[in-house]
């Protein structure tokens, strides 16, 4: 890679400024990292334009402990020409979903870079939605603080329930209507997406969600002009042969530059670091009880006096939330199935 242009006098000075006060650089555009593969990146420029980069040296001094640059990254990139960049700045980032890098305890793998909510999805049926690993997501993102939204897709498939509730979509998901925004949707027909469209808008998103529940067409219906082939995200980060956990950022059309990240690397994270005296927090419903309990370290599975055990059989906490807490709470913390 050349570059066709000098920084000039001072540019000790300069390189140092750069360190300490990010952006904005002249020259250096404004951009997204979409794609991470080892020491390149994909800066996406507001201009729509991608460029394949690599990272000024002077920066690899900095960030030791986590990735210095990762999907979701906002940085300031200078066009080398011929389609290729040079980060020359990374801003703060406001979020990180990350986890700890593999055989160490202080050395953080990003997942994704300031996330400003999670998108978890899951189908009515085909495959059946699998609501224990629903509401492990869930955990995962309050001991993030980050907000969570649930996507229910193939609402055309919706039908009667067994418990006679004519909707089996709000008979599985009305439980957490109250607690966080539900999205029922039909990547086939349309049916809800505008609204999907809205909540998804000038922000970064994490999707996240079982093979087969439509991420990918989901994507294709946000953004018709992208050929992307259905199936193929699944191929690439379904369980077995072909796991991975690499992030890619795809720009859908809205107000603002708008990303949805496929994830699949949320999976992997499963609760780690949640304590499980710190779960009943990580329920939003059960906050209003915590504190009321006869024992101050009441874990709300078989103590007398318990306020949240009280509030289930009072239908104030929908059972089967309960219930999964309950199976958390007793050691499943780490069950990742
Ligand atoms: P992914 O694995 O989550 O990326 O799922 P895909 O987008 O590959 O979709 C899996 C299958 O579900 C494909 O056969 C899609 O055609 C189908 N599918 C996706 N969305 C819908 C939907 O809204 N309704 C119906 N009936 N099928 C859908
Ligand atoms: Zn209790």
């Amino acid at each position: 890679m050349t570059s066709p242009r000098r920084t000039g006098p001072g540019s000790a000075d300069k390189a140092r400024d750069i360190e300490e006060n990010p952006p904005p650089q002249q020259d250096a555009l404004p951009g997204v990292v979409v794609r991470a593969y080892g020491k390149f990146f994909t800066v996406k420029l507001a201009d729509g334009r991608e460029l394949l980069s690599t990272i000024r040296g002077v920066l690899k001094r900095h960030r030791r402990g986590t990735d210095l640059v990762a999907v979701g990254d906002k940085v300031f990139v200078r066009d080398v020409g011929e389609g290729e960049g040079r980060i020359e700045a990374i801003a703060p980032r406001t979020r990180t979903l990350s986890r700890l890098a593999r055989h160490t305890d202080d050395v953080e793998q990003v997942i994704l870079a300031n996330p400003d909510q999670a998108l978890f999805l899951f189908a009515v049926r085909d495959p059946e939605p699998h609501l224990r690993l629903l509401d492990r997501f869930l955990v995962m993102a309050e001991s993030r603080n980050l907000p969570a939204r649930i996507g229910v897709n193939k609402m055309d498939l919706d039908g009667g329930a067994a418990d006679g509730e004519r909707s089996l979509a709000r008979s599985l998901f009305g439980r957490y209507e109250e607690i966080y925004p539900v999205y029922y949707v039909s990547a086939k027909t349309g049916q809800g997406i505008e609204s999907l469209r809205q909540t998804l808008d000038g922000k970064i998103t994490a999707v996240a969600g079982p093979s087969g529940v439509g991420k990918s067409s989901l994507l294709n219906v946000l953004d018709p002009t992208r050929d992307r082939a259905v199936g193929t995200i699944s191929a690439a980060t379904g369980k077995g042969r072909h796991t991975t956990t690499a992030t890619v950022l795809h720009q859908i059309p809205g107000e603002g530059q708008t990303f949805v990240a496929d994830t699949p690397g949320i999976r992997a994270l499963a609760l780690q670091g949640v304590d499980a005296n710190e779960l009943d927090q990580y329920f939003p419903e059960m906050r209003p009880f915590l504190g009321q309990c006869r024992y101050a370290d009441c874990s709300h599975l078989s103590e007398p006096g318990c306020a949240v055990q009280s509030a289930v059989d009072a239908g104030e906490i929908k059972r089967e939330r309960y219930e999964s807490y309950a199976s958390l709470r007793r050691g499943d913390l780490l069950d990742e199935s």
